[in-house]
């Protein structure tokens, strides 16, 4: 079954995703141009994996890219305090300029975990680049580590979203446009 019957409005076209993923590219290549090694990219599992892969090919840096999932809620804690990361990076950050890429900040538990992870690890500047921000349901305010910046794509409404990488129980992330499950599709 087609799962463009599944939605109920469609957020963001393919195109204006395009577009803002382009604008987005070029801030990013401009903020770091100058810098030596060039950025590592961190793409945050799995909800990035489109964007990450659309704006990597839009800035014509050496950067290295990789990829960090953590687990359950917020990077979840285990007893050691330490945030359960599931998936890990191959790439050692420190010294090295970190941008996180996220399909979309919520309450911001995730990134919060994953941006003192980073700076623990010794990375010299930490920035995130999301695709979509709900700050209204802001919990945790960001702390950026260094000389790090807040690249954000688009202001999200209240809505639960899926398509272009973000799912529900792990389905449309398929879906080239960002738009909202029609209500009975949920539960
Ligand atoms: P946070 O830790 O900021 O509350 O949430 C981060 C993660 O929750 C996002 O990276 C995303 O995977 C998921 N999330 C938050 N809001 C939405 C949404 O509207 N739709 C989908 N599909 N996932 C969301
Ligand atoms: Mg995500
Ligand atoms: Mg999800």
């Amino acid at each position: 079954m087609n799962m463009d019957s599944h939605i109920e409005q469609i957020l963001w076209t393919p195109e204006q995703i395009s577009d803002r993923v382009s604008e987005l590219a070029v801030q990013v290549t401009e903020y770091f141009k100058d810098e030596d090694p060039s950025p590592v990219i961190i793409g945050v599992a799995t909800g990035a994996f489109l964007f990450v892969a659309d704006l990597v090919r839009k800035i014509p840096l050496p950067i290295a890219v990789d990829f960090i999932r953590s687990d359950s809620y917020g990077c979840g804690t285990q007893s050691t305090g330490e945030p359960s990361i599931s998936l890990d990076l191959k790439i050692d950050i420190r010294g090295r300029h970190a941008i996180l890429v996220e399909d979309i900040v919520d309450t911001g538990h995730t990134l919060s975990c994953l941006i003192d992870l980073m700076k623990s690890r010794g990375a010299l500047s930490v920035s995130v680049c999301t695709f979509l921000n709900k700050s209204v349901r802001r919990k945790v305010q960001l702390q950026l580590v260094g000389d790090g910046k807040f690249f954000c794509g688009f202001e999200c409404p209240d809505y639960f979203v899926v398509g272009y990488g973000m799912d529900y129980a792990e389905k449309y992330r398929n879906l080239p446009y960002i738009g909202v499950l029609k209500p009975e599709l949920y539960g």
